[in-house]
């Protein structure tokens, strides 16, 4: 199917705003875990908050297989900064395809252009791959309902005015998916951000743990209006978190090989370039074939999404397999550089702390595997 000329576009603006502004200076932010505020802003500035937010609200409104170009180009840069978009752009795909015309109005204008950021709460302190079991819940209250629970592990969540939170409406039904919703639900009284979690990779932007306390929300809080259809849902929006996850396992993929390419033309050994020994050329032949590999599930679960089709699977794929390669075109990276991989100087080392994250996030992929299981059963019932 391929990008329109305006995508086209788009990607060549993020690849030139990653080169010439991110990549030179990612390592002043990175290791020191600093909130990258400047750049936050030019990716507002630069309308990467409303790529999945319709024109009539603000958006750029671009494809899923653009979005997912945009992604990787991003993490190609600095992981963290795809990171810093990818609940934000669940969170718009839900309000977009599943709000209220009130919801719709209230939020996309200020989330398409990064006034409003969001994110998405899932996980809790007990679990994040069993979400049957969650605890936090909503009870009816005068008006509306009142939130007693919290969650952890939510990306982005100082600096969010947004939380699509899971969680249970009722209590009563089996099996406990039937009864949850998503709800839209700012900060306020009766809310909190109790802890910044310590973490491997992913620096610069932070990851907390919420504490709702009888937090109040209006009856229109719920998304779409009306309760109990939070997980269906969550699942589509999932869709797209999984194809932006594969996304940015591409990018930090894409950097890692790029730059083992190039030491491994730089450096010699043995009187030739090291990436002659056949050693060292098959690592880097094996690197790019896995990178192509990944590119080309993402690129198809992103493009059936666009066509209107059901993704759970094609999107697990993508994430499962481009999440593992680039875990291990990482550390084959690492490998190239030989002593300097393991080195803070250069590059490959935050690759290696980053590249686990998509592996656990958004679904860890032994659940990924589960649903790539399920769907083969289902889409190929005897
Ligand atoms: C940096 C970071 C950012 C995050 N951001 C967010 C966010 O913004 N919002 C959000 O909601 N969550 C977020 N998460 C949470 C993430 O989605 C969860 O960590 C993940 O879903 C796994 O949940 P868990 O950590 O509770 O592990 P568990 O569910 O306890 O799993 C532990 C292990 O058991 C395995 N396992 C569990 N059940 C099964 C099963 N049925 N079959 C096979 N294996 C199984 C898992 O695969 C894993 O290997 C983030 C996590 C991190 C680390």
């Amino acid at each position: 199917m391929g990008l329109s000329a305006d995508e086209e576009q788009m990607v060549a603006l993020v690849a030139d705003f990653v080169d010439d502004r991110v990549r030179p200076r990612v390592r002043e932010f990175e290791q020191d875990d600093i909130y990258p505020a400047e750049f936050i802003d030019a990716m507002k500035e630069l309308g990467f908050f409303g790529m999945l937010a319709p024109a009539e609200f603000g958006g750029v409104d671009v494809s899923t297989a653009c979005f997912a170009r945009v992604t990787e180009e991003l993490a190609r840069g600095w992981m963290s900064l795809a990171g810093a978009i990818g609940g934000h752009s669940v969170i718009t795909y839900l309000i977009r395809n599943f709000g209220t015309d009130e919801q719709k109005s209230k939020y996309l204008p200020k989330m398409a252009t990064g006034e409003i950021r969001a994110t998405m709460a899932l996980t809790e302190p007990g679990g994040g791959s069993d979400l049957q079991a969650m605890r936090t819940n909503a009870t009816r209250v005068d008006g509306g309902w009142s939130i007693s629970g919290s969650k952890t592990w939510i990306s982005n969540a100082a600096h969010s005015g947004l939380f699509g939170l899971l969680c249970i409406t009722d209590r009563d039904v089996s099996p406990a998916h039937k009864g949850m919703s998503v709800i839209l639900v700012e900060p306020g009284d009766g809310f909190t951000i109790s802890k910044k979690l310590p973490k491997l990779g992913y620096r610069g932007v932070e990851a907390c743990e919420l504490v709702f306390d009888s937090r109040v929300v209006p009856d229109d809080a719920i998304l779409g209006g009306e309760p109990n259809l939070g997980w269906g849902h969550m699942m589509r929006g999932l869709e797209v978190g999984r194809i932006q996850v594969a996304s940015r396992a591409l990018g930090v993929g894409q950097a890692a090989l790029n730059d083992a390419i190039r030491y491994a033309q730089e450096r010699e050994s043995f009187g030739k370039p090291i990436w002659k020994h056949q050693s060292v050329g098959n690592l880097l032949a094996d690197m790019a074939t896995k990178q192509q590999a990944a590119r080309l599930l993402t690129q198809d679960a992103a493009e059936r999404l666009d066509s209107g089709k059901r993704v759970d699977m094609e999107a697990g794929m993508a994430k499962l397999f481009a999440s593992e390669a680039a875990m291990q075109i990482a550390l084959d990276a690492i490998r190239v550089h030989g002593g300097y991989g393991y080195s803070r100087e250069y590059d490959v080392e935050r690759y290696f702390r980053d590249a686990p994250l998509m592996i656990v996030g958004e679904g860890t992929n032994e659940i990924q595997r589960n649903v790539i299981a399920g769907q083969l059963v289902a889409r190929n019932k005897i």
